[in-house]
């Protein structure tokens, strides 16, 4: 196989991963209510991820919703929506190598109960519903939650 031909099957692969090396979260308003903006910002940096748009907000009931549409049919999601509407948030789109899966290893499972030791909801969780972070469950939904909260102006 001549030399080009082989180059372009080791680095084509590549460059479509760095396309998608981003995820997005929310610190939610648990933890922003219980102080700990600072400490998990300094968690997810000290964890590689590099921020690529930020900003403090608050969800409007509808922006909620749509947020989680996927839970719409989910016991928990009027909850949810209430939760997510309390206080303010703030939201990002992070950037590391593998970012979705190793944000989610940084924040630890869903109920704060079941999280690793050392992970973000272990820390700083109140509860399964009151679980401090939010992290995308994929590249396809990080790249739409981003867009949801940020035009490409606010990404740097
Ligand atoms: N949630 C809840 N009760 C549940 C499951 C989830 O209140 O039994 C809330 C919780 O805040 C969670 C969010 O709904 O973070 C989204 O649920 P998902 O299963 O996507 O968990 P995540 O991806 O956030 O770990
Ligand atoms: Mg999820």
């Amino acid at each position: 196989m001549p030399s080009d031909v082989y180059q372009f099957h080791i680095f084509a692969p590549k460059i479509r991963y760095m396309a998608t090396n981003r995820t997005f979260t929310m610190i939610k308003p648990d933890a922003v209510e219980n102080g700990h903006i600072g400490n998990i910002l300094n968690m997810i940096t000290e964890a590689g991820f590099s921020i690529k748009a930020m900003k403090y907000t608050r969800l409007t009931e509808a922006q909620a919703k749509a947020f989680y549409e996927v839970h719409a049919e989910r016991p928990f999601y009027g909850e949810l929506v209430e939760y997510m509407t309390s206080g303010p948030i703030v939201a990002a789109i992070l950037e590391k190598e593998n970012a979705v899966a190793d944000f989610r290893a940084l924040i630890g499972a869903t109920d704060p109960a079941e999280a690793a030791e050392g992970t973000v909801r272990k820390a700083y969780a109140e509860s399964k519903g009151r679980n401090a972070v939010h992290g995308s469950d994929s590249d396809d939904n990080a790249a739409i939650e981003g867009k949801f909260h940020f035009s490409a102006e606010e990404v740097h």
